[in-house]
C-alpha cells in the first residue's frame, strides 16, 4: 500500500512550531511520509493561531488555500483558533477536522481511519468529542454544500491542564535548531490575552521527558535547542524550575547551544541569569515582552511590573552580560492609551538597549477583559502609532547590526534561503548571512561581520572562518 503523506503548516509563535513538530512526529510514527506544505497529500494539517484578528484571518485563508491546492486531502484545523472559535472554523468550506489545543496530539490517531478508507470515526479511542457535530452550526458566512460531510470536532470546553504526556521528540525537516516544549497554559490574567482561555491553566512537562526529548533531538543532529512554552518562567514540575531545565538540557552530550524563548520579565530569577552568564552553551539572548512603557497602561493591561522595574532588570542583565541580545513585544493602541502615554512608551523604548522589537497593533480578542474596556482607539490613530513605533524598531535593529561591524561572531548557519543566502544566528540572535559555498549547513562558524543590509549582517568574503564544530 502506498505510504500516506501528511503536510503541516504553522501560524503563530515558536510554541506552535514546537507543537507542530510533535504532531508531525505522531504522524511519522504511524507510517506517514511528511511532505512539504502545498504538495499533494492525503492529510493537510494547519496549526492555527488566534493572537490577533489578523491571525484569525490568515488561518481562514490558509485553510481555504490548502483545500484548493490539495482538493482530496483530509484538512485538519488544530490549535488555538480552532479552540477559540470552533464554530467559525467548522464553518470553513473544506475543513474535515477541527481539533482543539489539548487534543491535537491524538490527531494522527483520529484521522488515520479516514485515510485508510474506514468511515470517519465519531470519536477516537479514549477521546470524546465534547462538542458534538450536531451541536455545531457552521457560521453563516460560508454555506455547507450538500455533498460535504460536517466536520468532526474534537474540542474540550475547557482545555485539559493535567500532566503532560508526550513521550516523543518533535520532527523537524532540517536539523540546526529545534524547539522543546516544556510548559503550557498561563495563570496570569493580562487583559488583552486570550491564551489562558484557549490553553488553560499553567502546567509543566516532567524534566525527565524534556531531557529524553533533548537527547533524541541531539541524536538527530540538532545543535541548538530552544526552550519554549506559553509562560516558561512559571515552569514547575516537582519543584524544578526553568533554570533547572536549562541546566539539564545544556548538560546533554552533543548540545551546542540552549536558547530561552520569550519569557515574562517578572518570572526571571537570579538563578536563570547566573546560568546564562556562566554557561558556555547558553545563548545570550532574551525576549522579554514589555507591551507598554507607561505605568498606567501597564496597570490597565494587568501586567505585573512597572516600566522602572523592567528597566532595572534589563540593566542588571546587561551588566552581567554586556553582549546580551534583547528583544521585546509592544502593543500600540491599547484601549484608553492617550497620546501622552504612547509618547512615554516611545521614549522609554528608545532609551532601552533593545536589539529588536515586535510591534503589535491592539486587536480585540473576544471574552478578554480588555474587550469590555471603553475608550477604544481609532484605527487610523493605531496605524499612525504603529508606524512611529516601527521606525524606532528599525533604528534599534540597525544600531544592533552596526555595533557588530568588524567584530568576530559565532554563527550557526542554516539552509540556503530563497534569496540565495546562507543565513544563521549568533547566540545573541544577530542574523548573519554569507554565500552558500562559504560554509555548510548546521555548522557553527566564527566569522567577521563586514557589513549590514536592512535585514541581516554580512559575513563578507574573504572572512576569517574557524570551524569550531566539525
Ligand atoms: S503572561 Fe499574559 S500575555 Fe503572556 S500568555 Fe499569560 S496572560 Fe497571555
Amino acid at each position: 500500500m502506498k505510504q500516506p503523506r501528511a503536510s503541516f503548516y504553522t501560524l503563530g509563535c515558536r510554541l506552535n512550531q514546537a507543537e507542530t513538530a510533535l504532531i508531525a512526529e505522531t504522524f511519522r510514527e504511524r507510517g506517514y511520509e511528511i511532505a512539504e506544505h502545498g504538495s499533494p497529500v492525503e492529510v493537510a494539517v494547519i496549526n492555527t493561531c488566534s493572537v490577533t484578528e489578523h491571525a484569525d484571518q490568515r488561518c481562514r485563508q490558509e485553510i481555504r488555500k490548502v483545500k484548493r491546492r490539495s482538493p482530496s486531502a483530509v484538512v485538519c484545523a488544530v490549535g488555538c483558533y480552532a479552540q477559540a472559535d470552533t464554530q467559525t472554523v467548522a464553518g470553513i468550506l473544506g475543513v474535515d477536522y477541527v481539533v482543539g489545543t489539548d487534543k491535537k496530539y491524538a490527531l494522527a490517531q483520529i484521522v488515520s481511519q479516514d485515510v485508510s478508507g474506514s468511515p470517519r470515526p465519531s470519536y477516537a479511542r479514549g477521546l470524546k468529542p465534547l462538542v458534538r457535530n450536531s451541536e455545531v452550526r457552521p457560521a453563516p458566512r460560508e454555506e455547507m454544500v450538500s455533498s460535504q460531510v460536517a466536520p468532526a470536532i474534537f474540542v474540550s470546553q475547557r482545555p485539559d491542564t493535567g500532566e503532560f504526556d508526550y513521550p516523543m521528540a518533535g520532527y523537524y525537516p532540517h536539523s540546526t535548531r529545534a524547539n522543546i516544549k516544556i510548559q503550557d497554559g498561563c495563570d496570569f490574567c493580562c487583559a488583552f490575552c486570550l491564551l489562558p482561555r484557549v490553553r488553560g491553566a499553567a502546567h509543566s512537562r516532567s524534566l525527565e521527558q524534556i531531557v529524553a526529548e533533548g537527547h533524541e533531538l541531539v541524536r538527530r543532529g540538532h545543535k541548538e535547542l530552544v526552550i519554549t512554552g506559553v509562560n516558561i518562567g512559571t515552569y514547575n514540575s516537582g519543584g524544578k524550575t526553568v533554570s533547572d531545565v536549562a541546566r539539564a538540557i545544556s548538560e546533554l552530550p552533543g548540545v551546542q547551544r540552549v536558547r530561552i524563548s520569550s519569557i515574562e520579565p517578572s518570572t526571571i530569577g537570579d538563578e536563570l541569569l547566573d546560568w546564562m552568564a556562566g554557561s558556555p552553551k547558553a545563548c545570550r539572548h532574551l525576549h522579554l515582552p514589555l507591551q507598554s512603557g507607561d505605568d498606567s497602561v501597564l496597570a490597565r493591561m494587568k501586567r505585573v511590573y512597572t516600566a522602572g522595574e523592567y528597566a532595572r532588570f534589563i540593566e542588571r542583565a546587561k551588566t552581567l552580560m554586556p553582549d546580551l541580545g534583547l528583544g521585546t513585544d509592544i502593543i500600540v493602541g491599547f484601549p484608553g492609551e492617550s497620546d501622552r502615554e504612547f509618547d512615554q512608551t516611545l521614549r522609554f523604548v528608545e532609551q532601552l538597549p533593545l536589539s529588536y522589537l515586535h510591534v503589535f497593533s491592539y486587536s480585540e480578542r473576544p471574552k478578554t477583559a480588555a474587550a469590555f474596556y471603553g475608550d477604544k482607539i481609532d484605527p487610523a490613530r493605531i496605524k499612525e502609532r504603529s508606524e512611529r513605533m516601527h521606525e524606532v524598531a528599525a533604528r534599534k535593529k540597525q544600531a544592533f547590526f552596526d555595533e557588530h561591524i568588524g567584530r568576530k561572531v559565532e554563527v550557526l548557519f542554516e539552509t540556503v534561503d530563497e534569496d540565495g543566502w546562507r543565513k544563521g544566528f549568533t547566540g545573541s540572535y544577530l542574523r548573519v548571512g554569507t554565500t552558500p559555498d562559504a560554509c555548510g549547513e548546521n555548522k557553527i562558524v566564527r566569522v567577521t561581520v563586514m557589513d549590514t543590509t536592512d535585514d541581516f549582517c554580512l559575513a563578507g568574503e574573504p572572512f576569517d572562518r574557524i570551524s569550531i564544530d566539525g
